[in-house]
């Protein structure tokens, strides 16, 4: 079994005396052949993490534990574990065969001959087996991006740890890499940690996600949970692209008031807020309605600010409307947005009616950020 453990797992640097602390306290279980995805903001201790775990980086305090063994004082190279690198790290002046066998001799003990075999079989397999002879210099960004993953692959690790590895290639290659990285990683169904500051390889690869923000592990969920039922105005506002328009209002009564509008709540909704005064109301920009009228229940009179084509859809950004005295943006007014169907012809300026349903809504606690629905 290969299930990876981060228990409390903490790393801190010091600066001059100041302590950094880039990881903080972060426990996830991640099972035997799972696909993990680490998500988190520019700095926020994602690459710490996966280096701690890999044994190149010591772990301050907590554990790091391979199914029953501790492995925080093991040296990278018993750990069994492969890493794969946005920089790919190939040696220049070796050939793909010898990048791909360089030290396996010595981890492995197997013979000359096996080893080539692997080679080839997993050159075979990641479509390389033409470039053997080719140096790194000698091949494209994708076809080192290969050359990398072949190489963690013919290790026959029981994890993988992969940082970045797809964000130097270009976006069409990306999203080609992206599907087949998975399904490779299906087929072998080994342990894979890979981290990322993209959503929507997040999204779209892991199993689960694990979303980090200032060295905290936020929540580790399904993507779909992470998007529909996210744990706090963090991952809230990380995931999801336009992201979820937040309002931040006080509770009167059973209606909240906001600067821009008031909401009127069902006595179920209130119960999931409870005590809480201070409540902000989020709204996926898909889940916001243009209607016509502007009377009914949770309908709002707003103006166009502008319109985003997209395509296949529109992100029509919106201000409220007080009562259509100026329709002249000032520029510093807050907009939200609402994305909607690409054949709606809606313009600049225009008046709109836009409906926020409230079994739609997400509701959080302004003070703590934590989800209360
Ligand atoms: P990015 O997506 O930009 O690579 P990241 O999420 O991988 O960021 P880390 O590289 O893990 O973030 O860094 C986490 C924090 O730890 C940052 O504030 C960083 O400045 C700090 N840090 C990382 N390595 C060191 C070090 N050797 N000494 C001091 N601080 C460090």
């Amino acid at each position: 079994m290969a299930n990876l453990t981060l228990d409390g797992v903490t790393k801190w640097f010091d600066d001059d005396g100041d302590r950094i602390v880039a990881v903080d306290d972060v426990h996830v279980d991640i099972e035997d052949g799972e696909f993990l995805v680490l998500v988190g903001p520019s700095g926020c201790g994602k690459s710490t993490t996966l280096r701690m775990i890999a044994g190149l980086e010591t772990v301050s305090q907590g554990d790091v534990r391979l199914g029953d063994r501790v492995i925080n004082d093991q040296p990278p190279t018993v750990r069994d574990i492969a890493m794969v690198f946005q920089s790919y790290a190939l040696y220049p002046h070796m050939t793909v065969q010898e990048n791909m066998s360089f030290g396996l001799e010595e981890s492995t003990g197997l013979s000359d001959d096996t080893i080539a075999r692997r080679v080839e079989e997993t050159a075979e397999m990641m479509g390389i087996d033409d470039l053997l002879d080719r140096k790194p210099g000698e091949l494209s960004g994708g076809q080192q991006q290969r050359v990398a993953l072949g190489r963690a692959i013919v290790r026959d690790p029981d994890v993988f740890l992969m940082d970045e590895p797809l964000s130097n290639l270009d976006a069409k290659l990306r999203s080609q890499m992206r599907t087949e990285l998975q399904r490779l990683q299906e087929d072998l169904g080994v342990t894979t940690v890979y981290v990322t500051h993209d959503q929507t390889e997040a999204m779209t690869m892991g199993d689960r996600i694990a979303i980090l923000n200032d060295g905290k592990l936020q929540q580790v969920a399904t993507p779909i949970e992470a998007y529909h039922r996210p744990a706090n105005l963090f991952v809230a506002g990380f995931i999801g692209e336009p992201s979820m328009n937040f309002f931040e209002m006080e509770r009167e009564g059973d209606v909240l008031v906001g600067d821009d509008f008031e909401y009127s709540l069902t006595a179920e909704t209130l119960d999931e807020i409870g005590d809480t005064e201070r409540v902000t109301l989020g709204i996926r920009p898909e889940d916001v309605e243009l209607v016509s009228g502007g009377e009914g229940a949770h309908e709002f009179r707003t103006v166009v600010d502008v319109v985003e084509p997209m395509g296949n859809e529109n992100n029509v950004y919106l201000r409220f409307d007080a009562g259509g005295d100026d329709p002249q943006m000032t520029g510093d007014e807050r907009t939200f947005v609402a994305t909607v169907g690409g054949l709606q012809s809606i313009e600049d300026g225009q008046e709109v009616a836009a409906r926020i349903p409230e079994s739609a809504i997400h509701l959080f606690d302004t003070e703590t950020g934590l989800a209360l629905r």
